[in-house]
């Protein structure tokens, strides 16, 4: 199957979810504390969702129950929010997608509540660079997998972290996981030429310990093998008509970041 290619038009509409994305993540975060659940952050989803008249991309998708997938500590992606009462110290991950007339926006973050280990959050803070280093390398004429060099070579650059191996990024637009599939780790350039109108969804997913990682007995949440911590981070970007990047799950687009890192975004988004 082909990698879906969008009109301008419909990379606005992708916009306007990644912004109900961004908004909700940032809601989200702002609200998260100690004594709350994962489920009275589910809720604050869903009320943010019908504020923006926007559909979600995470329930009932091959049957998820809930509209953020929300993980704990040594759960690094798809948890199903709970009753378990957060802690301090807790490091959460969440992740969450909106649909806005048949468009979808996807992103993660992570971040820690009350009195956080440093090595957690390091841990952090590596990965949401690294999602912003593979990013930069996905420009118009990269290749694929410049993308998921430049994860892991900036993962690697900052210590002895483990990168997921089952699970990695995608294309996305009309659905929420299209193809290519992207890996966060292996040599840069192969794969397809990423073109203008191409969106894709760059998450990067690791531990402070080893790679593998079980799947738990209620069949979403994937835990660290080794019950160390782990991070997520998740923006959805395209290449604009312009032909440069612009990240429509990030509030400025991904100015400031991008900046930081010598490249200047669309204006036409
Ligand atoms: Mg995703």
């Amino acid at each position: 199957m082909a990698i879906e290619v969008k009109e301008l038009a419909q990379l606005k509409l992708m916009r306007k979810a990644g912004l109900v994305v961004a908004d909700t993540l940032k809601l989200i975060e702002q609200s998260a504390q100690i004594g709350m659940t994962t489920l009275d952050l589910n809720e604050i989803a869903i009320k943010n969702l019908a504020k923006h008249g926007a559909t979600p991309s995470f329930l009932g998708y091959h049957g998820f129950p809930a509209v953020i997938c929300a993980s704990v500590n040594e759960e690094v992606v798809h948890g199903i929010p709970n009753k378990r009462k957060l802690v301090s110290g807790d490091v959460l991950s969440i992740d969450f997608g909106a649909i806005i007339d048949g468009w979808h926006g996807d992103a993660a973050i992570s971040f820690g509540l009350g009195e956080i280990d440093p090595a957690d959050q390091k841990l952090m803070d590596v990965c949401c660079e690294s999602m912003w280093q593979g990013i930069a390398a996905g420009k118009k004429g990269a290749k694929l997998t410049d993308i998921s060099a430049a994860i892991e070579g900036y993962i690697n650059s900052q210590g002895k972290y483990g990168i997921l191996r089952e699970y990695g990024g995608h294309g996305i637009g009309s659905a929420m996981h299209q193809e290519p599939h992207i890996l966060n780790f292996g040599p840069a350039g192969n794969g397809p030429e990423l073109v203008v109108g191409m969106a894709l969804a760059i998450e990067p997913m690791i531990t402070r310990g080893h790679e593998r990682t079980k799947v738990l007995s209620d069949e979403w949440t994937v835990v660290s093998h080794d019950s160390s911590t782990g991070a997520h981070f998740e923006h959805t970007y395209t290449i604009a008509p312009d032909g440069k990047v612009f990240v429509l799950t990030a509030e400025d687009g991904g100015k400031a970041d991008l900046a930081r890192l010598g490249i200047a975004i669309s204006d036409l988004l």
